[in-house]
């Protein structure tokens, strides 16, 4: 992922959700139903690449590609005691493009969840040190 370009945060460590073998066959399944994506109804670019090249040479995210997006977010189903089996189950799994994807912000939701974690553990961290 080098070719990424500039990151200002270092990319979170992918959750567990997304190494399930479950995740790869539901990946399977939506790539086999071609449906629309379930956000926008846009179409998704099932063929297609997961990067794409600019004219200046720069590799930026295929928009259209798809990814396999949680009706019950991941962070929000494992607060309510959910199992990996349920949050990856098929029918809380939805076909969506990139773009979609990115807006809905499951990563931005992981970091946010694990910057918090940071700072509850910085503020235990200076108590402890009184
Ligand atoms: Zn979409």
């Amino acid at each position: 992922m080098a070719s990424w370009g500039k990151r200002r945060t270092p990319r979170p460590p992918r959750s567990p959700i997304y190494a399930d073998p479950q995740h790869h066959a539901n990946k399977k399944h939506w790539q086999a139903a071609r449906l629309p994506c379930a956000r926008c109804r846009g179409w998704i670019d099932y063929g297609g690449p997961a990067t794409l090249t600019t004219r200046t040479g720069r590799k930026v995210q295929n928009p259209r590609r798809l990814v396999v997006g949680h009706i019950i977010a991941v962070d929000i189903a494992r607060r309510h005691g959910w199992t990996m089996q349920q949050i990856n189950a098929l029918t809380n799994t939805q076909p969506e493009c990139q773009n979609c994807s990115n807006r809905s912000g499951g990563q931005a939701r992981v970091r946010k969840v694990q910057s918090a974690a940071l700072v509850r553990k910085a503020v235990a961290n200076t108590s402890r040190a009184w």
